[in-house]
């Protein structure tokens, strides 16, 4: 594990006192989380978004006038998600919440790694690339490769699919967007995990524990739109942070 800065390893010794302490934990995490497992953050030099800009790709409106150009970016982003592995980061949250020091994961990550590093309670707030739908008749495919044989592909009414991630300019799916306000107005103490902090509304959420006098860490590689509010500001990668607070916690818990 590498070794962490004298400053670091006070604040996450604070970290790991009101985490234990502390009566309901949320985090939420952002694409930062999913870097050490080579999906690229909006800013990763040479990744999917330096090649595809966000505002003319990733927008449900380039998706109606364009399907088969905006699907030359998700098929990129499907196959990118595809190869990656969870890392240390996730595999650290999922068993904070098996130890029960963890509610639940609101993920702005459409990656699906926190499952499959075993978290169980997770929020897609901006949806995953696990199945294909349509935005005429809603009818829902498995089958994400189906672009392969087609682009875009087709569902059997005849209008583009599309994975089912939230795409700029889109509504969050109503159900995701009122547990995640729940999970984040209870909670006591949320982890800000790798977000920048600027993508609405889920740039809200935070502040809704903050309104409800819970307290805000944030951990990332440098300072964001919401480093001003945080109680603790970690500075470092999330794959180290995390297994380094995971080490802290048990060993309190074993004495
Ligand atoms: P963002 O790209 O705007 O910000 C990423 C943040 O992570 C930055 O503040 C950066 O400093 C920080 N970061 C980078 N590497 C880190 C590390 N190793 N450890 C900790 N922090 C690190 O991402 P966002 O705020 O999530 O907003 C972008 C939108 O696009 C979101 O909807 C996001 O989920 C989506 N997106 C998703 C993925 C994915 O599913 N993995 C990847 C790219 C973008
Ligand atoms: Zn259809």
């Amino acid at each position: 594990m590498p070794k962490l800065s004298k400053d670091n390893e006070k604040k996450l010794d604070e970290l790991a006192g009101l985490l234990t302490r502390s009566k309901g934990t949320a985090a939420m995490t952002g694409a930062g989380a999913s870097v050490e497992s080579g999906i690229p953050d909006f800013r990763g030099k040479g990744g999917l978004w330096s090649r595809y800009d966000p505002e003319e790709y990733a927008t449900i409106f380039a998706f109606q006038e364009d399907p088969k150009k905006v699907w030359k970016m998700l098929a990129e982003l499907i196959v990118t998600v595809e190869a990656a592995d969870p890392n240390p980061g996730h595999i650290a949250l999922a068993q904070l919440e098996s130890m029960g020091m963890l509610e639940g994961i609101i993920t702005q990550n459409v990656d699906g790694l926190h499952q499959r590093a075993g978290s169980k309670n997770v929020f897609e707030y901006h949806g995953n690339c696990r199945s294909l739908k349509c935005d005429k008749c809603f009818k829902r495919y498995t089958d994400v490769h189906m672009y392969k044989k087609q682009s875009p592909p087709l569902c059997s009414c005849g209008a583009p699919l599309r994975p089912d991630v939230v795409l700029f300019d889109e509504q969050i799916p109503g159900a995701v967007q009122r547990e995640a306000k729940e999970l984040a107005s209870r909670c006591e103490l949320m982890l800000v995990i790798g977000t920048s902090a600027v993508v609405v509304p889920a740039a809200y959420l935070p502040y809704m524990t903050k309104a409800n006098n819970g307290k805000l860490i944030e951990i990332n590689t440098e300072g964001t739109a919401l480093t001003q509010d945080a109680d603790i500001s970690i500075f470092g990668e999330s794959g180290t942070i995390l297994p380094a607070l995971l080490k802290i916690i048990k060993s309190r818990v074993d004495i």
